[in-house]
């Protein structure tokens, strides 16, 4: 059975193969080619590419941009639509170079664009330029640099437009474009009244941060005319907010984007490009719901609803279809990326031997506990778990006092915890669970220790509670036997993830294998191409992970397109301001002082030297070798 939810939340990218492995599923010409991670992983291996890993597959990269880009372009045939769809690329959701790239080559057969949000994204988006066709949108605020940059480009063709912030950056716009002698292309960002479910509600509502008021949409108008410049004025902006969970939010905010878009119009402002933002969903539950991690509609539906909505209110009032904009990112990137990481160790909540007899010479508390471990049951567990609790701490208070043995407290506490294993094996049977025992589970799992920094990798789960899915990518067809929850390489109590999606429902805890001696047991976080990767901290200088994007051939092969080695320690310690090179000379003095006062000899401060100098230049990750 799909114990992991797969089926919902892969979109048909993953499933579990025949062997038990997750696999990754591909398009080549209609057929489908499968190919399993261990595979990949053992690849990684060979090439001393440690865990962690982010993998990233070329193929549903490209498979998700021509899916966005497919859809609205059926969506506008079938819909008697008289104008194109253009994709804008945000590059904030994945700035990383191999990313852009592949947007910018195998978007080009749709005039993939790029949204920029400050200088340097826009020089990526400028260095990506293919066709003098490819939009670019500059969102955020600008500076004089910035706006001759975007002018410089629009000297050569590109249509790149300036999405106006606020009536400070329009004079700005208007003074460096007379002063550079080209005419920009302007568009507005409205602020839209439309309150959105999920965790961006605040991106939109009349207390959004961003984007222009009523007013200001009409001043705007205004100043352009004054200076002889609304030819310049063709584009509307809207962006409701990322993740929107419920179409009925994307239909309210595209019809309050038509009524501006017309009055614009109206105001006799040209217009001709409607762009609508990002916020199309991705379902990381696999729920189909309208809740933060998942969305109640397929992006076929999101198209649909789009393309309709901006016919039917515009056609009424005679005005011409725009350019349809979107700048889809999480939609775009989450479903290329995983991050791989291997298990270290297992913590088990298991109590040592319990005796049937209180030993010679222990505390009554003891014969206490172990009555209580006989007499739990449906009737009597809510008793059982106080009583427990209470002979435990007795106990310890006894010890305190110096009145009972390291040994007396050791069975004390393996005791009371077998009698919470027994409760909590009565829970899924119950009813209704009291509030206090809800938390049973999660704190008698596992803790199953994972080579990876949930700061570095996964910033989203600590910083927002984002749910992803989660599962081991091997042993499937064995049924896991453990439940845990998975704690990262920092010292921070924050570096854990306890908070699952299963096909059951939200969990604390997730169904794992045993650990086996000798064997690697791997783990996979789906979905997290989307803003993970750069917004990710240096917390105990764990550094970028290892990178390895692959490309799945047709005859099943798939070749190792590019691989990034990432951050060495030298490389993090350089970042909070540390010289490597001065580092080692302040060991070597250390190791000198060491040698002089005779407390190793001149050949082992060579292979301490030596082991510092590889330091540097390893991993930050735990290394096996
Ligand atoms: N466009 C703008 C202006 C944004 O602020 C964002 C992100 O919040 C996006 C696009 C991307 O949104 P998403 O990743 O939901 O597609």
């Amino acid at each position: 059975s799909d114990l992991y939810g797969i089926d919902a939340w892969g979109a048909g990218y993953y499933s579990v193969s025949s062997q038990g492995d997750v696999q990754v599923n591909v398009d080549h010409d209609g057929e489908t080619v499968s190919v399993s991670l261990m595979d990949i992983v053992s690849g990684m291996r060979g090439r001393q590419l440690d865990m962690p890993v982010v993998l990233r597959v070329r193929n549903v990269l490209d498979d998700r941009i021509a899916t966005l880009n497919e859809s609205f372009a059926s969506a506008i045939e079938q819909g008697g639509y008289n104008n194109v769809y253009r994709a804008v690329f945000p590059i904030k959701v994945n700035q990383q170079c191999h990313v852009i790239e592949e947007i910018a080559d195998y978007g080009r057969r749709y005039n993939h664009g790029f949204e920029a949000g400050s200088k340097a994204e826009l020089i990526i988006a400028l260095s990506q330029l293919r066709d003098v066709e490819t939009l670019v949108v500059c969102n955020g605020y600008k500076d004089a640099e910035f706006i001759d940059l975007g002018l410089y480009a629009r000297r050569m063709g590109y249509p790149v437009f300036f999405v106006l912030e606020s009536l400070h950056e329009l004079r700005l716009i208007i003074e460096r474009s007379r002063a550079l002698d080209v005419e920009p292309l302007i568009g507005v960002r409205m602020r839209s009244s439309v309150k959105v479910d999920g965790h961006w509600s605040q991106d939109s509502g009349d207390r959004s941060i961003f984007g222009l008021s009523t007013t200001a949409l009409l001043q705007v108008v205004t100043e352009l005319r004054e200076v002889g410049m609304l030819h310049c004025l063709q584009m509307l902006h809207c962006h409701l907010g990322s993740q929107v969970p419920n179409i009925r939010n994307v239909r309210s905010g595209v019809l309050e984007a038509c009524h501006i878009y017309a009055g614009l119009i109206a105001e006799g402002a040209p217009m001709g490009y409607l762009d609508l933002g990002g916020g199309l969903a991705v379902d990381y539950e696999g729920a189909s719901a309208n809740s933060t991690h998942s969305m109640n509609y397929q992006l076929d539906e999101y198209c649909v609803n789009i393309v309709e909505s901006v016919r039917e209110t515009l056609d009424p009032l005679n005005i011409a279809h725009p350019v349809l904009v979107s700048e889809s990112g999480r939609a775009t990137v989450a479903y290329s990326s995983i991050l791989l990481f291997n298990i270290l160790d297992v913590r088990d909540s298991q109590p040592g031997a319990i005796p049937e007899q209180p030993p010679e010479g222990s505390s009554e508390f003891i014969g206490h506990l172990l009555d209580v471990l006989q007499r739990v049951s449906p009737d009597s567990f809510q008793e059982c778990y106080n009583d427990a609790l209470f002979y435990r701490d007795e106990l310890r208070e006894l010890f305190y006092r110096g009145r009972a043995t390291l040994r007396d407290r050791a069975l004390a506490e393996d005791i009371c915890l077998a009698v919470m294993q027994r409760i909590a094996k009565l829970l899924p049977e119950l009813e209704r669970v009291p509030p206090e025992l809800e938390s049973l589970p999660e704190q008698l799992s596992d803790i199953y220790y994972a080579n990876f920094s949930l700061f570095q990798s996964l910033p989203d789960i600590w910083a927002i509670d984002q749910v992803f899915p989660i599962m081991p990518i091997h042993r499937l067809q064995e049924q896991p036997t453990r439940e845990g929850i998975l704690a990262d390489l920092t010292c921070d109590c924050d570096g854990r993830i306890a908070n699952f999606s299963l096909p059951s429902g939200p969990s604390t805890t997730l169904p794992l294998h045993a650990l086996r001696e000798g064997e690697e047991y791997y783990v996979g976080v789906f979905l997290v191409g989307a803003y993970q990767e750069t917004l990710g901290d240096l917390h105990n200088l764990f550094g970028d992970t290892n990178v390895v994007n692959v490309s799945v051939n047709a005859d099943g092969s798939f070749d190792f397109v590019g691989e990034l080695q990432g951050d060495s320690i030298a490389d993090v310690l350089s970042y909070v301001e540390y010289e490597p090179k001065h580092m080692q000379e302040q060991f070597r003095q250390v190791a000198e002082e060491a040698v002089r006062s005779g407390r190793i000899t001149l050949e082992q401060r060579q292979s301490i030297l030596s082991a510092f100098r590889d330091s540097l230049q390893g991993y930050t990750y735990f290394e096996h070798h």
